[in-house]
């Protein structure tokens, strides 16, 4: 996979470096982890300042911290000359608590990358290769790269449909796996692998590999959690997050749930201190009740109004019950990426393997309906190339916008 190239300067210098190094690298261990922050901000050529256009790149939450946390936060700040071990294990403790898991299954990380990269560094190598979905999140991928493991791309079932992980390819694909990866809501497509999928992996995923079920985007979907797997002592790790939901991308606070013996093997990596602020705003998120049921909804009406909007104008979107989604453009992504982009709206990366569909990031309603009126403009203006979408029975006439 080459990094992305950019027409114009980048506006920071580790964000040079990080691609020049991932170009030019010939040793697979020099090549660059990458995550969603690194390749949704090479996207961001353009301008320097990040306040400045609409984002719906990154899957972040435009809610940020909820109020709880951002007062956890003010108050521990005094406090920021020490390192508080005790807050570590206190949320560690909730979240065994409110979860129903033995506290030694919790690792707190600074958001769920670390140990995305972790278990692919631990548990793959030249001979056990890396499974995993295609379009999915490429960050295991370029762990991978730095492990040396094979990666073997499985593409997802039913495309136009359904678009969810192919999990009986998945788990014939080798029989040496090292990691299986299933992103459970998928990022990009926001589509979810039914818990009966999820069994017949966990029943049948060759002896000796792992499955690492990354639960970044669970809150939004109503999948049903893998972490009963955990309790079961599977060979199971599950990722959650504080980035999405919680809106705390960059506040930086996740887990690593997996039996005491598995997380262990990350100790190898180093493990530093956890931001005190992080630890509070996290501890205090989790104590709202009403919060996940509540930003939920709000993302989830957005992202209803928004797919039904875009089907309603002839557009395929992939089915997503997450805050992202495909969107068929039916020319090439990027043209359409470059030409929102100019009017300052930016919309997610194209995978090579779906190169006529977008990424979009749910934002706020605001943010979708400026997103609208750019994707209007900038479809009608390449429809002399194109031709013009399918007319489709339902399609919606009223004027734009029709919201609010
Ligand atoms: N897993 C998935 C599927 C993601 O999309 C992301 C970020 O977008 C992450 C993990 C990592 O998130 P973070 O390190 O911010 O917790």
């Amino acid at each position: 996979m080459n990094p992305p190239v950019h027409p114009a300067g980048f506006s920071s210098f580790s964000r040079r470096t990080f691609f020049r190094f991932a170009a030019g690298a010939s040793a697979l261990a020099s090549l660059p982890i990458l995550t969603e922050a690194h390749l949704a901000q090479a996207q961001r050529p353009r301008f320097a300042d990040p306040n400045k256009g609409i984002h719906i790149d990154a899957n972040e939450n435009p809610l940020g911290p909820c109020d709880a946390a951002r007062q956890a936060i003010a108050d521990i700040i005094p406090r920021g000359g020490r390192y508080l071990f005790n807050l570590q294990d206190a949320l560690t403790e909730s979240f065994a608590t409110i979860e129903g898991l033995d506290p030694q299954s919790v690792l707190p990380f600074a958001g769920s990358s670390e140990p995305l990269h972790f278990t692919v560094l631990a548990f793959t190598d030249a001979h056990k290769p890396l499974v995993i979905a295609d379009p999915g999140y490429e960050a295991p991928v370029w762990a991978a790269q730095a492990s040396g493991a094979p990666v073997i791309k499985v593409p997802l079932a039913n495309p136009k449909g359904a678009a969810t992980h192919d999990i009986k390819t998945m788990i014939a694909a080798s029989n040496n796996p090292g990691v299986i990866y299933i992103c459970n809501p998928n990022n990009p497509t926001g589509t979810v692998t039914s818990r009966t999928d999820i069994e017949y992996a966990v029943a049948n995923a060759p002896k000796g590999s792992i499955l690492l079920i990354d639960e970044a985007y669970i809150h939004l979907s109503d999948a049903p959690s893998s972490l009963d797997f955990v309790k079961e002592g599977k060979d199971v790790i599950v990722l959650r997050t504080f980035s999405k939901l919680y809106g705390m991308a960059g506040i930086r606070m996740g887990f690593a749930i997996a039996r005491p013996d598995l997380i262990k093997k990350f100790q190898t990596f180093g493990m530093n201190p956890l931001p005190i602020t992080a630890m509070a705003a996290a501890q205090a998120s989790l104590l709202e009740k009403d919060l996940v049921p509540t930003r939920k909804k709000v993302i989830g009406d957005v992202r209803v109004e928004a797919l039904e909007w875009l089907t309603a104008q002839g557009y395929a979107c992939t089915p997503s019950v997450s805050n992202c989604f495909m969107l068929d453009v039916r020319r090439p992504g990027k043209e359409v990426w470059a030409a929102l982009a100019a009017r300052e709206i930016y919309i997610g990366r194209i995978w090579p393997s779906w190169p006529t569909q977008v990424r979009i990031t749910v934002g706020t309603r605001e943010e979708m309906l400026a997103f609208r009126k750019a994707f209007i403009e900038v479809m009608a203006g390449s429809t002399a190339e194109f031709g013009p979408p399918p007319s489709l029975s339902n399609r919606d006439e009223r004027p734009f916008p029709y919201l609010s």
